[in-house]
């Protein structure tokens, strides 16, 4: 297998965070983003179409908006990872409704297990992972793919 990126990646103090909420589960993404307003300030956001507007609407956080999830959204983001330059994703699924782009919200899990990326799909998981020390500094480490044997 071969691949041009540095092996390990080195992870700034500023991170670069992607937003994704499924339609139900907007609304829960926007308030644990304005709960969190101050901390995510100092971190670059970007997201799927819709959540990026809604979530720069709501709480003023300027976030770069990709394409809406169902019309290839994720996978903009998933080719942004796989690039180097996502480093956190909070993705507040839906696991109750069926989603038209169900392979490509599949294939965004998988990229993002690949680069040993941290992949929030619930709140818990979100309110760890910004109450983390890791979340402030600076932080290197090597995926998986990258060990060689
Ligand atoms: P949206 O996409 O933010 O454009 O609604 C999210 C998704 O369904 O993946």
């Amino acid at each position: 297998m071969e691949n041009t990126s540095t092996a390990v990646r080195a992870v700034g103090t500023a991170k670069h965070i992607a937003l994704i909420a499924h339609d139900n589960m907007k609304k829960g993404l926007i308030e644990w983003c304005a709960e969190h307003a101050q901390e995510l300030s100092r971190h670059f956001l970007c997201g799927t179409g819709t959540t990026a507007r809604l979530v720069a609407e709501k709480t003023g956080l300027p976030v770069k908006a990709y394409l809406s999830g169902p019309l290839g959204g994720d996978q903009q983001i998933g080719a942004r990872t796989a690039e180097g330059h996502i480093d956190i994703i909070i993705f507040f699924s839906d696991p109750l409704t069926a989603q038209p782009h169900d392979p490509d919200v599949k294939a965004l899990l998988r990229i993002a297990q690949v680069y040993d990326i941290p992949i929030a799909n619930n709140r818990a998981t979100a309110d760890y992972i910004i109450s983390s020390p890791l979340f402030g500094e600076s932080y290197s480490h090597q995926p998986h793919i990258f060990i060689k044997k």
